[in-house]
């Protein structure tokens, strides 16, 4: 048995097989072949391989990650069709009578090599897609590829490290936990796994032999077991067992009121990052939603989402919710959430960069098209929308004035739309300190903690060896939502919180004393903070 001690980030125990993600690169050797024939076979053999895994990677995100995640391996697949990708491997092999591992990993390098050299941004973004599906190829060539254990059994996912898109990809149902090298416990992968109600741990050194052992993970102390002694398997299962029990004793606050023992109601509402989160959302039984993240349906796709598969996509949300409170808030892209089809510039600083509601006011085409789905869709349901990362009062007012100039578009067109509420997210110490002012313009604020803990103390969110001194609780921190709760009240409007703070049931009873309205946190912390509010 190893024991390795990791950071906890997300807790809950899980016991189960380790999957390494991403794969080793494959060593490609030159060799000469006579029969070339029959190399070119194995070549299209490999590449047809390919292509069906794509199609069933690409299924199974439809059905769990929605049209636009899934959108990447469709790509993908159609790709591995391209003329003058398969004529470059099927030359080469036929005249310079190479092996069809050498052929491909030719031409994934001058392929990959030329987009790279182009100077419009989108196709210089298409090499890493050519490195992908050349990678798969290869894989089935060398007969390295592994059946999708994603697909089947329950794993313990190992990985370097972890993207925000990269996670919103997976498969839930098929992961028991996440164990990586490198992650921090404020980053958006923490959110994610956090969301998907996962065991995570991180700051283990991985060994890629661990790939297809057993482990034990225990996401509350940080600890990693690879082989676990009876005993440890023992301790893990007892308190899976006490977890269980924990979910159960909770359930009894489905169907309840959120009010505190004497009498205030709190609404309470979820964050969720795509249109799948909406089932845990109803089971967990929350109010609504009081924050989604549309950024994630950006990410990993190779271009734009379009207005009406935006519009989809927020229209089978407020459906779902029959009525409950939607509110949408506009792409918060940028930092560490990234897409290359933005073509943002790198920069020194990303966090305090060009993202969210920078980027929707400097590309207004991008924003418009959101702000058309999200009004399309409100005529399905009970959406409100909001602004991200504000500092100024001014960029409230642009983002209004685009808003207005969407609905006129869609009167003109003779489009429904609903007049949604308009709120904007308190973020930064700049907006805390006009917050009266900002109140002024808005019909709710929400305050997103995790940033404004960030910008308030001066500590980046992604660094992992800052987290010691990213104190959640620092009286700064306290002393600003006090503040932004005053003003919005004194303005006659509601305040929520959506950061992470909003789950932390050791500040509970002091955000309701504070004179919260409403917190919006991940639906599997739903149920124990209406538990905790009832126990005010
Ligand atoms: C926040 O900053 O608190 C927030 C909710 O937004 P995000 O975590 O997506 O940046
Ligand atoms: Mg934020």
């Amino acid at each position: 048995m190893e024991c390795v001690q990791g950071k906890a980030i997300v807790g809950g125990t899980a016991i189960g097989t380790v999957c390494l993600h991403g794969q080793a690169p494959v060593d490609v050797k030159r060799s000469r072949v006579e029969d070339t024939e029959r190399e070119n076979e194995r070549y299209k053999k490999a590449r047809a391989q390919a292509a069906e895994e794509l199609q069933q990677l690409y299924e199974k995100a439809l059905q769990e990650v929605g049209e636009i995640n899934a959108q990447i391996f469709e790509v993908h697949r159609m790709m591995l069709e391209d003329e003058d990708y398969n004529n470059s491997v099927t030359n080469m092999i036929m005249e310079q009578n190479v092996n069809a591992e050498y052929a491909v990993a030719m031409t994934s390098d001058n392929f990959s090599r030329m987009f790279e050299d182009m100077e419009d941004e989108y196709f210089k973004a298409r090499s890493v897609d050519i490195r992908d599906i050349s990678e798969r190829i290869l894989m089935h060539l060398t007969g390295t590829a592994k059946e999708n254990k994603l697909q089947g059994d329950k794993v313990i996912l190992l990985a370097e490290e972890l993207t925000p898109s990269e996670t919103i990809q997976m498969d839930k149902d098929a992961i028991l936990a996440f164990v990586t090298h490198v992650g921090s416990a404020n980053s958006h992968t923490a959110i994610l796994a956090r969301s998907m109600n996962i065991p995570a741990i991180t700051e283990i050194s991985i060994n890629r032999d661990w790939d297809g052992k057993t482990a034990a993970v225990d996401g509350a102390t940080g600890m990693l077991y690879i082989d676990p002694e009876e005993e440890i398997l023992q301790k893990m299962r007892d308190q899976m067992k006490k977890e269980e029990e924990r979910k159960l004793l909770l359930d009894a606050w489905k169907g309840k009121e959120t009010v505190t023992s004497g009498g205030r109601r709190v609404e309470l509402y979820a964050n969720i990052g795509n249109e799948s989160d909406v089932a845990s959302v109803l089971t967990n039984d929350a109010e609504g939603v009081g924050l989604f993240r549309t950024e994630f349906l950006y990410l990993e796709r190779t271009e734009f989402p379009t207005e009406q598969e935006q519009f989809q996509t927020y229209k089978y949300v407020a459906e779902n919710l029959a009525g409950k409170k939607l509110v949408i808030r506009t792409l918060d892209i940028g930092a560490d959430k990234q897409a290359d089809y933005f073509e943002l510039e790198k920069e020194e600083n990303p966090a305090m960069g060009m993202r969210a509601i920078r980027i929707c006011l400097t590309r207004k085409d991008i924003f418009k098209t959101q702000l058309r789905a999200i009004l399309r869709a409100s005529a399905f349901g009970n959406i409100s929308v909001m602004f991200p990362m504000i500092a100024s009062l001014w960029e409230v007012q642009e983002a209004k004035k685009l808003l207005e100039e969407a609905k006129g578009e869609l009167s003109a067109e003779g489009i429904a739309y609903k007049d949604v509420e308009i709120g904007i997210m308190i973020e930064t110490p700049a907006a805390v300190m006009i917050s009266r002012e900002l109140a002024k313009e808005v019909d709710f604020f929400s305050i997103g903690t995790n940033d404004l803990t960030q910008y308030t103390l001066a500590i980046d969110r992604q660094n992992q060896k800052l987290d010691a001194f990213y104190d959640a609780h620092h009286p700064a921190v306290l002393a600003m939502l006090q503040m932004v709760i005053e003003n919005a009240h004194a303005e006659k409007k509601w305040v929520g919180i959506c950061g992470e703070l909003a789950a932390d049931e050791k500040l509970t009873g002091k955000l309701v004393e504070m004179g919260v309205d409403e917190l919006s946190v991940s639906p599997g912390m739903v149920l124990p903070i209406r538990k905790a509010i009832a126990e005010i």
